[in-house]
This record gives C-alpha cells, structure tokens and sequence, in this order.
C-alpha cells in the first residue's frame, strides 16, 4: 500500500471526543547499568556475540492470587527465546543467574531531579522496586524491576497544565535482533541493552486532545530531558508509546512510534480505525446480532479442502448474519479480516495464509461446500483454519472471542505502529494490575536528601520558556542542539526581550561554523561565552565572525581587544543601559554618579566616557555641561 501523503482525514478532534497520553522512555546517563555494574553501553552491530542461551516463559500469580489476563495471552504465543550475549557489557545478572546488586543510585537521584523539574508534588521518601512482568523474552527474568519516584506533576503548555502522572526509573529491555517469522515462534535478543537506567514519564491521557498538541508535548519533554542534561542521546535512547480514546471507543495504547512528526497521521489511523469499529459493531446491532450467536461449535470441513496434508485437518466456526463484515475497511487499505487474522496469527503462531473467511474464500477451499456442511442461510459467514488440530481449534476459539469483541465496539489493547502504512496491528491484551508484584531481591532504600534544592541553575525548562517568549518548540531544539540552551536561558530569563536576536545570533553563528567548519568551536565555552557577551554589548556583533574564527584558532578570545570606540547607541542598547541604571538604583539607596558611572563602565566597556555621560544627561542624572 502506498504510505498516504499529508492529512487526509480533517477530523473534527474535540467532536469526536479525542483524548491522548504520551509514554516517554528515556534512557538515563549513568556508569553502569541500574542493578550490575556492566557499562550501559550498546555493542557495535558488527560485534560477534560469544554465545547464545535459550528460554521459555510462563506467567506467575500477581500479588492477590490472579493471573494477569494479559500475561495469560503472551503466555499462549509460547514464544521460544535465544539470547545472544557480548562478554563485555552483559554479567550474570542479565543473564538471571544472580540475584540484582543494590541499584545505582546516581540513577535513582537523576529520577528525582527530573521529578523536580517535572513539578512532581509527591516524590515518594522510599524506593520499593517491584516486579513489572513480561513475557515476551525481552527480560531474562521474565519481569522488568521498576520503581516509582514521584506522581502528580506537570508542564504548562498553551495555557493549559498537562498533568504528569508518574516518573518512573527501570531497567530498559534486551532488543529484539531478529524477527521475521511468527510462525517460528523463534525470537532473538541482543542483551546488551538490558538493565540500562531508563526513566518513564506519563502524561494524562485526559489532558491532551488534538494531535498536534500531542507532538509538540513529546518534543517538550524530550527537549527537557536533554536540557535537564541526564539523559543519553542517540537512535533508540528514547522511545515513545501513545495511548489514545475517542467517545464511545477505548484506550489503546500504541507502541513504535519511529519519528514524532508522524504523530498526527497516527492518531488519524487510529481514530478511523476506532470510527470503523463502531460503525462495524453498530451493523451487526442493527442487523440483531447478539454475542450468543458466536458459538465455539468447532466443525469439520476437512472433506471441501483441496490440498490437505495428512497431518492436517480443517474446521470451521459459523457467524450468523455477518456477511459482508470481513470486507469492511478498518483503516486505510485494511479490511477487518486482516484486523481479525493479524491478531490470530501473533497469539498462535498459524499464518494468516492458514485462515480464510467466506467474503473473499481462499483458493484452497470449495466455499460451496463449506456453506453446504455448515448449513448456512445467505447473509451468514465463516471462519475456516486449517493446520494441526491443537493449533486449529485454539485459533477458532480467538476468532469467536475477537467477534464478541466486534459487539462491544473497540477493545482494549496494545497495537504495534507499522511505519510504511501507519496503520496498527495487534500486539497484546492491556495488561492490568496483576501484572506487577514487590520485588524480594531488592531492599527499600530510604530518601532523606532534601530533593527541593537540586534543579541546577539557570535552566528554565523548555515548556516555561514557550509560554514566555515568542519562540517555537522547533526553534527551542535547534538551540539545544546548538549546545546553547543553557545559555539561551540564562540571557532570556533576565532580559525576555532579547529572545528574537538571541536566537537570530545563534543560526548565524551555526551556519557560519558549519560554512567555515570551524569545528573546534563545538561545545567551547568561550563559545558560549560570546554570546553573553554579545548579548551584554560586551562585544560588537561587526567582530561576531572575526571572534568565531579567532575562537577556532586559539579557543579563547579577548573581549578587551574588540572594543570599538565609537558604538551606535541603538534603541536597544538604550534600553539595556536604562535597565542597569534602574537596578542599580534600585539594589543601593542614594547610588552617587560617579558609582552609576563606574557600573555602567563595566557593563557597557565598548561605550566612551563621553557617551556614558550623555547617556546619564539624557536620563536626566546630571545636567547637561
Ligand atoms: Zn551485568
């Protein structure tokens, strides 16, 4: 299918009821990893693993007694797993062979400053680290040990607060290597990034409600993590999943975002796919369809195959009055028999080539045949699946449940994104809360730092400085990217009007080192000095380029040499020196002039004698000569 161009859709989001939540994983700068002390670094894709192991997982009980339904499910894909391992990064620990060593706790303390600058009111005063489980094979354990730092923050954004549910710090995930085939039931994981210190920061899924918003708060939050300056940059250092819901649909959670600026084509596929399903579910309503028609009668219709191996067998489920319903499109370019054996085909492992439905009957079936041994009347359907029995009969029994599903609208799941369509397929049931139980290998550890005082200086985060200042998110991380942002903010904070030049001055002064390659200059700081320096009037922007080449050259500049005699005194500069002299009055009571002279001397050094003391005419301090 080709990937469609531009927004088709034109929702009316706020009509429909849209609701969106954003599931930002970061992971954290550290010296090792959050519960062994192998380095949290990610081997080169050209490493050659030392060996591999192999597991297979089953759930066990949440903490009341009950299996996770969830868990039940992934359970049923019985995935077998093969680790691969790397002798450097990876101990015995990631291997489960040794219980966890006490956590990093540099990690847990970058938790709370990030909790700090998330304006989280509650951070906790002990850390309990509990059991998240797993059964994918992406955790050896079976379980991810995570913990929660804070709950009930939030950012400002468009006037509004986006509330922040919980900050969380875990340990990342081994990453899957190789999956081509669900048939297989083979997956392979590379276990170096497993028990990398990784944060999680939720948002309200009801703070949040067009698509736009919902990506330039994933940007906000990701600029604030690296301006907080605690978390790892790089491909796959952060990861986004998004919950969304619209009227009479229900929260879906979606994972594999790739890039943030497809956000929105998303969350339209997503809403047209909630859209489908309810008009799907209204059809079936309208036409009397009740969740007692689907009948798991599972029937042999093995005799109207053409091509059936001896080990194989075929049976078939009816659905009364659903003709037509397998042809319905979900999404674009997807029909709802794509949405029923997608699903199917994950929790069983049987190819989708495997299952026909009677709107567009395989090749390998007399679909006359298979009407006549079910007995059907016209407007009903069937399912039919052909393989070994135990796998036949258990995807037959998925199929009735999804088609009492299809009467209650939309289910409650997890969809992975598929980027070349946009469009979703089945990942696994939501989980709920038997999924977690307390983690006995890991003590408590008690908090008694005073955690109010730990935001370093001078950061504004960035979702302050939009409500501020005339500057846009993308504006924002060019700074950042720049390494400018501390900067930027320092300047801003005092002087809110210099914004517009500011950020004038660093794409000129970008460009030009890129231009010039004066590649020496990256994340200097007499770099970044010259820009407070620049901005204090310290220096003349007429030397800006000379400065930067003088900065390549030696790493350093003097700002005394590049004094002008005779600077312009513009509006803005006026204005600059009227602030220092209100301060200054304002900080010393009866200030005499030659104090205010001397002030205004160091804060202006480009400026003459003579045009400080007409400055001070003109304000009215002395009176004219
Ligand atoms: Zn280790």
């Amino acid at each position: 299918m080709q990937k469609p161009s531009g927004s088709s859709f034109d929702y009316n989001y706020k009509e429909l009821g849209f609701c969106a939540g954003l599931e930002i994983h970061a992971q954290l700068q550290s010296e090792r990893k959050l519960f062994c002390h192998c380095p949290p670094n990610l081997v080169p894709s050209t490493a050659q693993s030392d060996y591999h192991f192999e597991r297979f997982f089953r759930p066990v009980l949440g903490e009341l007694g009950d299996f996770d339904a969830g868990m039940l499910v992934e359970f049923e894909k019985h995935y077998r797993v093969i680790y691969e391992t790397y002798g450097d990064n990876i101990c015995t620990y990631e291997m489960d062979e040794t219980p966890p060593f006490p956590p990093c706790l540099d990690t847990i303390d970058k938790g709370f400053l990030l909790a700090r600058f998330l304006n989280c009111e509650s951070p906790v005063n002990e850390i309990i680290f509990n059991r998240k489980q797993y059964l994918d094979g992406s955790i050896t354990t079976g379980f991810q040990r995570t913990t929660i730092i804070a709950r009930d923050g939030f950012i400002n954004f468009q006037n509004k607060k986006i509330r922040i549910n919980n900050v969380l710090i875990e340990e990342d995930a081994a990453r899957r290597v190789d999956f081509h085939d669900r048939a297989s039931r083979t997956v392979y994981y590379n276990l170096d990034r497993l028990g990398i210190p990784l944060t999680e920061i939720i948002t309200n899924h009801e703070d949040c409600h067009d698509p736009t918003a919902l990506m330039q708060i994933g940007l906000l939050l990701g600029l604030g993590l690296r301006v907080l300056g605690i978390a790892k940059r790089g491909i796959g250092s952060v990861r986004q999943d998004v919950n969304i819901s619209i009227t009479g649909g229900s929260r879906v959670e979606l994972k594999g975002i790739q890039e943030i600026s497809d956000l929105q084509q998303y969350c339209d596929h997503e809403i047209t796919r909630q859209l489908a399903l309810l008009k799907l579910m209204k059809k079936l309503k309208t036409k009397g369809v009740k969740k007692s028609d689907f009948q798991a009668n599972y029937i042999d219709v093995s005799s109207a195959i053409t091509d059936l191996n001896k080990s194989e067998l075929a049976l078939a489920v009816r659905l009364p009055k659903c003709k037509g319903i397998f042809l319905e499109e979900i999404q674009p370019g997807k029909l709802f028999s794509e949405e029923l054996f997608d699903r199917i085909e994950l929790i069983t492992g049987l190819p989708m080539y495997e299952m026909s439905q009677s709107d567009t009957p395989r090749q390998w079936l007399d679909s006359t045949r298979v009407r006549e041994i079910l007995n059907l009347q016209q407007d009903d359907s069937y399912v039919v699946v052909r393989g070994s029995q135990k796998s036949v009969i258990h995807a037959l029994s998925r199929t009735i449940e999804r088609m009492k599903k299809a009467l209650d609208g939309v289910p409650e799941e997890t969809r992975r994104f598929n980027p070349k369509t946009f469009n979703s397929e089945f990942l696994r049931v939501i989980h709920g809360k038997d999924r977690m139980y307390s983690d006995t290998d890991t003590p408590p550890v008690s908090i008694s730092v005073d955690y109010t005082h730990i935001l370093p200086e001078n950061i504004t985060p960035p979702w302050d400085l939009i409500e501020k200042l005339p500057i846009s998110v993308r504006e924002l991380i060019y700074i950042e990217k720049a390494n400018l942002y501390p900067e930027f903010s320092y300047i801003v904070q005092k002087d809110p009007e210099s914004c517009r030049k500011m950020l004038g001055l660093i794409q000129h002064a970008s460009h030009y080192i890129k231009k010039h390659n004066l590649t020496k200059t990256d994340n200097c700081d007499e770099y970044k000095k010259l820009f407070l320096d620049l901005i204090s009037y310290k220096v003349s922007r007429d030397n800006f380029e000379e400065i930067l080449i003088e900065i390549n050259r030696t790493g350093t500049y003097d700002p005394k040499s590049r004094r002008l005699d005779k600077v312009f005194i513009d509006d803005e500069l006026y204005r600059r020196i009227q602030v220092v002299i209100a301060d200054s009055e304002k900080q010393m009571n009866n200030i005499t002039l030659d104090r205010l002279f001397g002030i205004l001397k160091t804060h202006f050094p480009m400026l003459s004698s003579e045009q400080i003391h007409s400055t001070l005419v003109k304000e009215g301090k002395i009176g004219a000569r």
